[in-house]
């Protein structure tokens, strides 16, 4: 590994997905002198994309539509490149058929007999008057008979399969709030996302990133795991490179590792992510499909139809398989498993991590929650200032 800085930086960035470039743009502008050290040997996080041998532009790490309802993050992003409005759209093969997920009216009327749907319909708007996207367990639990039943059609055909595949425990285990996520829909707006703002990159997300680091006061070097370079000593300092550092160091890892695991092992579920190219123009009829009560993966993206790209002849898929994530076994941590238990472990491992005063945890593993792009960028927007400020405040003082 070939050393790319001099002398002592500001502030060190581990990882340089969103949480870490956002954050190392801000101190740069901000005048700071930054490294990034990413431990992968590209720079995007999962958001990293790139052309396959056949040509296709493909998601390294899953299928990434941008989507945000923060006017704020929306104008940032805009700065780094040229976005195109997309709108992401996704079957799910329910009952032999293909229909709109989330579930909708069209769903509806494709797996109920016409006459019983149309009535449905009718009952759910005057009962949600105004709303267009409801949890699916509001259905379940409402005290109306056809719409609780509704629900649990719902639940089963389009929940229950998938959520236990995707997390490897029974869907009542599974968080509320993440089942929530994909709601059902009062109307044919057959839209995956209900955000004020759907965008794809026009030239792909790695540019984003390139554009992002491209900055006179950052220095990025990937390929470098920051927990070689740097220690955290006993007494609440650290180390960096052989030297004392006395800078911020802001990382997006998992927090456990910064600990040695020293409270156990934070859970994440991880994905085996099975790419196929084939010689065909195209494979499917949407840019994902997913398969809810069948098969072992849970969706498949079919790449041009996500990124837009016009090539012929040939297509690439992606299979995704939930697995387990363990640690130092190759896998990459995709998602925290949100509960009460993992969220008090996490804690435990935040608690002890307060003990060195300019160590930042920011993003979707080192903040142990499931972010979307946009909450990540708008967290280290947000810590970047905050960091900042309190910086402010000491000098004045
Ligand atoms: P990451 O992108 O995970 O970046 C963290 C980086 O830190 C990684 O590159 C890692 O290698 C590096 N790192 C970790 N430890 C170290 C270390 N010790 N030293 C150096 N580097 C280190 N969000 C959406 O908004 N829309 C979507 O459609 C969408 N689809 C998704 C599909 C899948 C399959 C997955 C898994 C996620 C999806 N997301 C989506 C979520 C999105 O990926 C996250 O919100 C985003 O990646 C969070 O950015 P981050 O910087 O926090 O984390
Ligand atoms: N989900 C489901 N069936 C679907 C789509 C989603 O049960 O057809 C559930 C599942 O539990 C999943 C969660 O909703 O983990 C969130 O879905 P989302 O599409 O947001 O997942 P991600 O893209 O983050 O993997």
């Amino acid at each position: 590994m070939m050393k790319q800085w001099k002398g002592k930086p500001d502030v060190i960035v581990a990882g340089a997905g969103f949480a870490g470039a956002v954050a190392a743009r801000e101190m740069a502008e901000a005048g700071k002198q930054v490294l990034v050290l990413e431990k992968r040997n590209h720079i995007g996080g999962n958001m990293y994309e790139e052309e396959n041998e056949a040509g296709i532009r493909i998601h390294v790490y899953g299928p990434h539509i941008f989507h945000t309802n923060d006017e704020r993050v929306f104008r940032y992003i805009r700065q780094f490149g040229k976005w195109d409005t997309y709108e992401h759209r996704v079957k799910g093969k329910i009952r032999e058929k293909e229909v709109p997920i989330p579930f909708n009216f069209t769903s509806l009327e494709a797996l109920f007999p016409m006459e019983q749907a149309k009535k449905l319909e009718t009952k759910l708007h005057r009962t949600f008057l105004g709303k267009t996207r409801v949890t699916v367990l509001e259905l379940m639990e409402h005290t109306d008979q056809e719409i609780a039943e509704l629900g649990q059609f719902v639940f089963d055909n389009v929940f229950k399969g998938y959520t236990a595949k995707q997390w490897g425990m029974p869907v009542l285990e599974v968080d509320r709030s993440v089942i929530s996520r994909v709601p059902v829909v009062l109307g044919k707006d057959d839209r995956y996302f209900g955000d004020r703002y759907q965008l794809m990159p026009a030239e792909g997300y790695t540019k984003i990133f390139e554009n992002l680091l491209q900055h006179k006061n950052i220095v990025c070097q990937t390929g470098v795991d920051v927990m070689d370079l740097l220690t955290l000593q006993p007494d609440g300092t650290m180390r960096f490179d052989g030297e004392v550092f006395d800078g911020i160091f802001i990382y997006t890892g998992m927090p456990d590792t910064l600990l040695q695991n020293c409270f156990g092992f934070l859970p994440y579920r991880s994905l085996r992510l099975e790419f196929e190219t084939l010689q065909q123009n195209d494979f499917q009829s949407a840019s994902v499909v997913n398969y809810p009560n069948s098969e072992d993966f849970t969706r498949i993206t079919e790449f041009k139809k996500l990124t837009g790209q016009q090539k012929t002849g040939v297509t690439t898929i992606l299979r995704e398989y939930p697995m387990a994530f363990t640690a130092n076994a190759g896998q990459e941590a995709y998602y925290p498993i949100e509960n009460k238990q993992n969220r008090s472990l996490y804690e435990m491992y935040q608690k002890a991590l307060q003990q060195w005063d300019n160590l930042y945890l920011c993003g979707r593993l080192a903040e142990y929650r499931y972010y979307n792009m946009d909450g990540a960028i708008l967290r280290a927007l947000e810590l970047t200032q905050e960091i900042l400020q309190k910086e402010k405040v000491c000098l004045a003082a």
